[in-house]
């Protein structure tokens, strides 16, 4: 599944996060449905079983249709899907990311209200399908390819290839050296080293390599994961006694793509460990692919011989795109997602986000979404309209406080429980969010984010990481950080 995010439902409707679900689903089989109202009784309510499932879902949609009249909601809506009813949760499937955006923007509310009705209170999760399908009105969003699997790790983004990365002054030199690798692997730059910051394109550069080394020989074996997955991996091979399978693992991969090994720092067993990986792949002359938001000699808590391996081979930065580079990005991503975006406008996008690449897809999205469920055109005024409700104007200097309180108040926790010890994801996801706002809204030193929250600086960088890697592709999360940015933001005309 692409991206889980649970809301809990409360007696007033308001929204909690409560971030990915483990837990058994009672999977419904699709099927189209008429609207109808149906009487439902009270043991439906509180025990749905698959039978009456149907009924009731038609209920809950019906109940928020009566509140829609319009066209557009309809087709909306119609494309929604049941997909598992437990005890505690209702997930819900949408075809494609603009849908779960539409819907989370739109009848998010309606929708649980109408759940808490019908089936009585329960999460509601909105979820974007495993293989994004159909568009939101035909013809618009292009199928999406799946992912592609790879021997280690996560499967590579179809999005992430070389013919959809802009090439701009900013990323010239590490494209090049991106292509170099990928037509001769283990040859040219070993390791190749890629560092920039936050949303500038690491990520997409290194998938994108992988994906061409694939298309040249797909009976290659790719590695591709970050930093943090690998130390998961050690930790969970440790505590079942399986080394020697982790280090076979990792030592028959032809490549190593290992994403923001910044995450390293401090965690030295895992350094250890990636030390012996990196030797015994790098003696056999396979690829070893790194990418950090800082240069190796930058990273705090890095071991020194680990350090000294990063700087063998190329270090290559991406630095943020100028604004050439930026209209560039707008008109391809606009293009590969058909959405109609003029250029006046993209002009006026690339101008005015300016901080990285994502923020600045994450406003398209947004934008081609409402343009698309109001049926409007996209304007200039449209454009600054949106980025007004979600980039622009953050209060600099938003409080610790504030921060805790909206986290409370979406994710239904007391601020005690995210200073707490408490592991479980309902209270982690939402610390590791808090965190990753802390850093934000309050330009506050990692360090001293660990100081209020009783943790160490590494704890803090793991949060902030993690978050932001979350953000990448879940549309439902971005919506609530962006509501909070939003709340913490200063008063219209301030
Ligand atoms: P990083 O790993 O550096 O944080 P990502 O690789 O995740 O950044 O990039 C963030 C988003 O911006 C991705 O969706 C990516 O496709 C897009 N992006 C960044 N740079 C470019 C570029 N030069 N061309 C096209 N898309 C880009
Ligand atoms: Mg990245």
């Amino acid at each position: 599944m692409t991206s889980l995010v649970g809301y809990t439902l409360t007696r007033f409707g308001s929204m909690h996060l409560i971030g990915p679900l483990d837990l058994a689903y009672n999977h419904v089989p699709h099927s189209a449905t008429t609207i109808e109202n149906s009487f439902v009784t009270q043991a439906e309510r509180s025990a749905p079983t698959s039978s009456n499932l149907d009924r009731l879902w038609r209920d809950v949609l019906a109940r928020v249709l009566v509140q829609s009249t319009e066209h557009a909601s309809r087709e909306i809506l119609r494309r929604l899907r049941l997909r598992a009813v437990t005890p505690a949760q209702v997930v819900i499937e949408a075809p494609n990311r603009l849908v779960l955006v539409c819907v989370n923007d739109y009848y998010f509310t309606k929708l649980q209200e109408a759940v808490a009705t019908v089936m009585g209170p329960r999460q509601v999760v909105l979820e974007v399908a495993t293989r994004e399908q159909g568009e939101l009105f035909p013809g618009m969003v292009p199928k999406r390819a799946e992912r592609r699997s790879v021997a280690v790790g996560t499967p590579l983004s179809p999005r992430y290839t070389f013919d959809t990365f802009v090439v701009g002054a900013s990323n010239q030199f590490a494209q090049a050296a991106a292509r170099a690798v990928a037509t001769q692997p283990g040859d040219h730059y070993n390791p190749l080293f890629i560092y920039g910051g936050v949303g500038l394109g690491k990520t997409h550069l290194v998938t994108a390599i992988a994906h061409a080394i694939l298309d040249q020989d797909p009976t290659q074996r790719i590695a591709n994961l970050s930093a943090d997955a690998f130390m998961n991996d050690l930790i969970s091979s440790l505590r079942r006694d399986r080394m020697e399978a982790f280090k076979h693992r990792f030592r028959q991969v032809d490549v190593l793509v290992l994403d923001d090994v910044q995450l390293l720092a401090g965690r030295e067993r895992t350094q250890e460990e990636f030390f012996h990986t990196f030797n015994a792949l790098y003696e056999l002359r396979k690829q070893i692919i790194l990418t950090s938001d800082q240069v190796p000699k930058d990273i705090p808590e890095l071991e020194e011989r680990l350090r000294n391996r990063f700087e063998w081979g190329l270090i290559a930065d991406i630095q943020a795109p100028d604004v050439e580079t930026r209209v560039a990005i707008l008109e391809r991503k606009a293009e590969l997602e058909s959405i109609p975006l003029p250029s006046g406008v993209a002009l006026f996008l690339a101008q005015h986000v300016v901080s990285n690449v994502r923020e600045l897809e994450g406003v398209l999205t947004r934008l081609g979404a409402h343009a698309s469920l109001s049926g409007n055109p996209i304007t200039v005024e449209y454009a600054r309209e949106v980025i007004r409700t979600s980039v622009r104007s953050l209060r600099p200097h938003a409080s610790f406080d504030a921060i805790v309180a909206a986290i409370c108040e979406r994710f239904g926790l007391r601020p005690a429980d995210l200073r707490s010890r408490r592991r479980s994801k309902h209270v982690a996801q939402p610390r590791q969010v808090a965190m990753y706002l802390c850093r934000r809204l309050m330009n506050a030193s990692l360090p001293h984010i660990g100081e209020l929250f009783d943790r160490d600086h590494t704890t803090v960088l793991h949060a902030v990481t993690t978050t932001e890697r979350r953000l990448k592709d879940d549309v439902a999360l971005q919506a609530i950080v962006a509501s909070i940015e939003q709340d913490l933001r200063e008063p219209a005309n301030s």
